[in-house]
């Protein structure tokens, strides 16, 4: 290189750095220092006291530093500052388009949602997201492509079956376009209706689509009762077939016969762990699930009495069934099948029909929520590295998650049981999650990061919200920050909706 053209090149950079001087001083972003925090960063590592500077929209400065002059300053009292939590697998898609503040999330501490998780997500893609865009929420949002929403555009209402060779292709295209579109992944729901008919080559096929773009497949298994081995194994040959990274919605063993093999199934789990496939999974904090009423029934023959009987016996009764959403009959509401039986005078194996003919009439069917975990499955789950906290929760659902979940494992699994220590659960709601993103900067507090953080109190921290008041808001989190913006404060939202369409 000769001397001139190493002359100009110094003589550039030095222009342009005073040129990046002038135009820093020129319109420096907001900054605020974060002082007498205990950090835990998200990795696991122990808490540490520092301060944290958010300047626009990042992480810019940690460790012991006096704030500059004049800059403002929030005084953490001693109280935990996180990353924000990353909910995984959350119901909001319609929620968000009226609830755009999100308090119930925002009260958890909750700065990502992840949406359109079940095999269920809005179509097309790209609108959706530009609508909320123009109109942004409070908190981060992220969609998966939805695999029954596909395979809905392709084969209609004749879904009952197969699809053939030519339809499989068509779907992986839309997976393909869904992606382009900004989807980050492919969710299945196979255990639902549309879902439940397709074949494991199909599913193969669609996830092979979202691989190509980098994307991941989140599965609700086809059977997480007595067939969950089975259906365990069929996501492990999706996951290897396809090339793709897995995560396993609400891990759960959920009905008698299998109680108590949560080791066994954590055994086949690791055993594909070492095979090389990348395999993580989430689990909500509760020994009841919400769903509909017809995945009790694995067989399908929702009025034979035999396979009903079987069904309620295998959750542990049809008093572990209580119906929470049935528009046909809304005084149904709030009873389980086993006082409506009482009430209606028949048997609950008739009740249960009954349920089944009123739905189908109205061309609908009823919400439920079955009480059919046990604590020993449960706590084994939740203290595998591999398996991240996620709420299946989201605005307006009727289960206690949708406003509990991340408190309540800070309250009940670190603060009163002991399952867990703090930087492992925080690890479980942030960088565990980001992990499985693929998102580097999110999910730690480190310089350059987005500034999503929560600043909590581990000592009140709590879940407030019951099966009879499923939208009490928890307690305990102070503040929650979303890309620099100070979105919960004081109780509730601040009004800022600084939440941005990711990973872009
Ligand atoms: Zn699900």
């Amino acid at each position: 290189m000769n001397r001139i053209i190493l002359r100009t090149l110094l003589f550039i950079s030095v222009l342009s750095s005073t040129a990046y001087l002038f135009v820093s001083a020129q319109v420096q972003p907001p900054s605020v220092v974060i002082l007498n925090a205990q950090v835990a960063d998200g990795s696991g590592a122990p808490l540490r006291r520092a301060r944290v500077r958010i300047t626009g929209v990042h992480i810019a400065r940690i460790g012991d530093f006096k704030p500059d002059k004049d800059e403002s300053t929030i005084d953490a009292k001693g109280l935990v500052l996180a990353p924000g939590f990353i909910d995984i697998h959350n119901h909001s898609t319609k929620g968000i388009e009226t609830h755009p503040l999100a308090e119930s999330q925002l009260a958890q501490g909750i700065t990502t949602l992840i949406l359109g998780a079940d095999g269920d997500s809005p179509w097309p893609i790209a609108p959706w997201l530009e609508a909320r865009r123009e109109n942004p929420a409070s908190l981060n949002l992220a969609l998966m492509v939805g695999h029954a929403t596909v395979r809905e555009q392709v084969m209609g209402k004749d879904f009952k079956r197969a699809a053939t060779q030519v339809e499989i292709d068509k779907m992986a295209q839309l997976v393909d376009q869904a992606m382009r579109d900004g989807a980050i992944g492919l969710s299945s729901g196979l255990e639902y209706e549309v879902g439940s008919y397709s074949t494991t080559d199909e599913v193969v096929a669609m996830a092979g689509a979202a691989a190509k773009h980098r994307g991941f497949y989140m599965t609700h298994i086809r059977d997480e009762a007595d067939k969950s081995f089975e259906a365990l194994k069929e996501e492990i040959e999706i996951g290897e077939r396809a090339r793709i990274p897995l995560e396993h919605s609400h891990i759960k063993l959920g009905t008698v016969g299998v109680w108590g093999k949560a080791p066994d199934y954590i055994r086949a789990i690791e055993a594909a762990r070492k095979r090389g496939v990348d395999f993580l999974a989430d689990c909500y904090p509760y020994d009841a699930w919400e769903s509909n009423l017809k995945v009790l029934v694995p067989d399908r023959q929702y009025e034979n009495p035999k396979s009903v009987e079987k069904a309620l016996a295998d959750v542990g009764g049809s008093s572990h069934v209580t119906v929470v959403e049935f528009s046909p009959n809304p005084a149904y509401q709030g009873h389980t099948i086993e006082e409506l039986a009482r009430v209606n005078n028949v048997s609950q194996v008739e009740m249960f029909i009954r349920l089944i003919r009123e739905g189908d009439a109205k061309n609908t069917e009823a919400g439920i929520i079955g009480q059919s975990m046990i604590e020993s499955d449960i706590k084994a789950f939740y203290q595998q590295p591999w398996v991240m906290v996620a709420s299946d929760g989201g605005i307006d659902s009727h289960h206690p998650r949708c406003a509990g979940t991340f408190p309540r494992v800070l309250g009940l699994y670190v603060r009163e049981k002991h399952w867990l220590t703090l930087p492992e659960a925080i690890r479980k709601m942030t960088s565990l999650p980001a992990h499985r993103l693929g998102w580097t900067d999110r999910g730690l507090i480190r310089e350059g990061a987005f500034a999503d953080l929560v600043l909590f109190n581990p000592d009140t921290v709590i879940d407030r919200s019951t099966f009879a008041n499923p939208s009490a808001l928890a307690t305990g989190i102070e503040k929650v920050f979303v890309n620099g913006a100070l979105v919960w404060d004081a109780g509730k939202p601040t009004g800022a909706r600084p939440g941005r369409i990711l990973p872009h």
